[in-house]
């Protein structure tokens, strides 16, 4: 069965996308820690992250660094932070999240709540940065 991130990338789930490229995609976490939660996925689905082929696993930092530049610039923020967890889904994946202190790294927090028209806002200004 073809995980939830793999329906996204084959168009039967929505998601709020701010990059795509040959081999990735990033878009917003549905239930982020801070505006701006991003999640950078390889279009192949590996579950784990250090199961990925080592051209993915090395082209998914500088996907990843563009992502990030284009979230601080618009999300007020001290820096981006990188995790890697895979404990609810398993297709590869890194979570960038704008974040003040180790607390906005918290994943056992109450996730933020925002409506359709938030995420797409928040998505086409990191899209746009
Ligand atoms: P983990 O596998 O523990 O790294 O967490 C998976 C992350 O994916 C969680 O932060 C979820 O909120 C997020 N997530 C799960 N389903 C979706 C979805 N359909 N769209 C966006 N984010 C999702």
């Amino acid at each position: 069965m073809p995980s939830i991130f793999t329906r996204i990338i084959r168009g039967e789930i929505p998601c709020h996308k701010v990059a795509e490229d040959d081999h990735f995609i990033a878009f917003l976490d549905i239930n982020p820690l801070r505006e701006g939660h991003t999640l950078v996925i390889p279009k192949v689905e590996v579950d784990k992250f250090f199961d990925l082929p080592i051209d993915l696993l090395s082209g998914i930092m500088p996907f990843s660094q563009s992502v990030a530049r284009k979230i601080a610039k618009v999300v007020p923020c001290d820096r981006i932070g990188v995790s890697v967890i895979g404990l609810e889904v398993p297709h590869a994946h890194v979570h960038l999240i704008p974040i003040n202190s180790l607390g906005d790294m918290d994943f056992s927090k109450p996730k933020l709540k925002f409506s359709p028209e938030e995420f797409n806002v928040i998505a086409e200004r990191i899209k746009n940065a």
